[in-house]
């Protein structure tokens, strides 16, 4: 099934209102303002069906995006030139009190993408915001900035949501996390699939794996034109991290899983993904990328209740150890030269929890921190390609929590397609030590199709390992509520993906007090 184009129209082309003054002194002053002369594109076909998004926020400023794509699953249907947009960001819903305004160039080499960072603006509050490029406007977003540093505020809610795998289900999920009308929206991860088509989907990726720029800038148009998905980004400010799939499957640094494919093309190959993804999200220029390198770890306070420590466990991790999969742990899981944070990021995280003062530190991340053990019956098996395979940095890091230097760690993950609650300390599996975080992993919001609400061996996975809480395997996100005083995650499951319409379920919540590391059912 392929969702028709053109499903996004502006909420209201009228809200955006220009003074006669500034239509007049744009046209006037563009080439000397800009030192060469931009025409105003005629636009065969609307050039914001990629919608709007918001994202990175802080007390004072956010980045709004856009891209203009008249015609965006070829390419994006752009002349080779520059084009001024015109961004304005309101204090109310109907754009009446303007905060600020301006113009940014669209610029071919970033597939006419555009991220503003638009400051000057009041804490703690809801905005709403619009692009214009010639006599086209955009559809209105509502996005939000942070508490101030110094500020306790009473509460944030946010939802955390990873792997929307589009050919396999349907984005119906977020529009129950939008009538939610969260603070803020965590993706922890596969945005997009670079594989090539599959059978018997849905809908399809129509066409092969993603290789060139224009491949990945096509998959991640492909799925910007999901209505749910684009509703979803103009209704909250986004905190964006990357999974493998945004590149290549259970790629490892500059190692593919496949064994012929050598680290120079790779990282060649990686270049072009990340800058495509850079193109597509909300992120500041702080992220922009340089060749195969792109930084996205970053501190992402919410006043002094939540630090987000977003994280970045692909692009500096060393290999999945013992050939990757569900195995023993062999010899090199223990090895001090495992890592997935990277020297750098891991000391960047840990000199950064020292000093802060935030009430609950959120380790926004993609993969299971939980030692779990996958095989039935006696035998063990971890997954390498998680932090269980890199024990010797996952033990540092849990002993760093159990030494309380930092309140309240919750790790919060994606990336396998199915929900989890876990205890975690770093003996913790083994039942000889204490629990010093908690951690929650949501599902997929559509990979894997319609899921299940108890998976195969679903008592014996409970009874070998005494650490998990909770387990399923339905599609859906989790929505957290967060105060000075508690956690509290909810497990939002979807009953079907392979048709429109699915209701939506609480499958279990937990909630995690202040000082007391650990799952209690709410
Ligand atoms: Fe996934
Ligand atoms: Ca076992």
């Amino acid at each position: 099934m392929n969702l028709p184009l053109h499903m996004v129209r502006p909420h209201d082309r009228r809200a955006f209102l220009y003074t006669i003054g500034l239509i007049a002194s744009a046209a006037a002053t563009k080439g000397a303002l800009f030192g060469s002369a931009r025409r105003v594109p005629y636009f065969d076909a609307y050039p914001f069906q990629l919608g709007v998004a918001s994202g990175d926020p802080d007390h004072e400023s956010v980045v709004l995006w856009t891209r203009l794509a008249p015609d965006p699953l070829q390419g994006g249907g752009m002349p080779l030139e520059p084009v001024e947009v015109r961004w304005r960001i309101c204090a109310d819903e109907g754009m009446q009190r303007e905060v600020r305004k301006g113009t940014v160039i669209a610029r071919p080499e970033w597939a006419h993408s555009v991220h503003v960072e638009a400051s000057g603006l009041q804490p703690d509050r809801w905005y709403w915001y619009q692009f214009k490029v010639g006599n086209e406007v955009s559809p209105v977003g509502r996005t939000r900035t942070t508490p101030l540093p110094n500020s306790t505020p009473d509460q944030l809610r946010f939802a955390f949501v990873s792997c929307q795998h589009y050919e396999s289900g349907l984005y119906t999920a977020y529009e129950h996390m939008l009538r939610e009308a969260p603070d803020l929206v965590v993706h922890l991860g596969d945005y997009i699939y670079e594989g090539k088509t599959g059978d018997s989907q849905i809908r399809k990726h129509s066409s092969l794996e993603c290789i060139s720029l224009d491949d990945y800038r096509n998959r991640h148009a492909l799925y910007k034109t999901d209505p749910a998905l684009q509703a979803m980004h103009a209704g909250a400010p986004w905190l964006l991290t990357w999974d493998d799939h945004e590149f290549d499957n259970n790629c490892a640094g500059d190692i593919s899983e496949e064994l012929h494919v050598a680290p120079q093309p790779f990282l060649k190959r990686r270049a072009l993904a990340y800058k495509a993804y850079y193109e597509h999200m909300p992120l500041r220029a702080s992220s922009m990328p340089r060749g195969p390198h792109m930084n996205l770890y970053r501190r992402v306070p919410y006043g002094r209740l939540a630090d987000f420590w977003v994280l970045d466990t692909r692009q500096y991790r060393s290999d999945q150890p013992c050939d990757d999969g569900n195995k023993p742990p062999c010899e090199a899981v223990f090895s001090a030269d495992g890592t997935l944070l990277g020297r750098e990021q891991r000391d960047w995280l840990m000199k950064g929890m020292d000093r802060t003062h935030a009430k609950w530190n959120v380790l926004a991340q993609q993969v299971m921190m939980g030692r779990v053990d996958r095989k039935v019956g006696p035998e063990i098996a971890y997954s390498m390609d998680q932090w269980p395979g890199y024990e010797a940095e996952r033990r540092q890091l849990l002993k760093y929590f159990a030494a309380k230097r930092a309140q309240n760690p919750v790790v919060i993950a994606g990336d396998i397609h199915t929900n989890w609650a876990n205890e975690l300390g770093p003996d913790y599996d083994d039942l000889r030590g204490a629990v010093v975080a908690t951690e929650f992993v949501g599902t997929s919001l559509s990979s894997g199709g319609n899921g299940v609400a108890a998976p195969k061996d679903l008592d014996k996975l409970h009874s070998e390992n005494p650490s998990v809480k909770f387990h399923n395997a339905e599609r859906g996100y989790v929505s957290c509520t967060v105060t000075p005083k508690q956690w509290r995650s909810d497990f939002r499951t979807v009953e079907y993906v392979t048709r429109p319409g699915a209701p939506i379920n609480t499958r279990a919540s937990f909630i995690v007090e202040d000082g007391r590391p650990g799952l209690q059912r709410a």
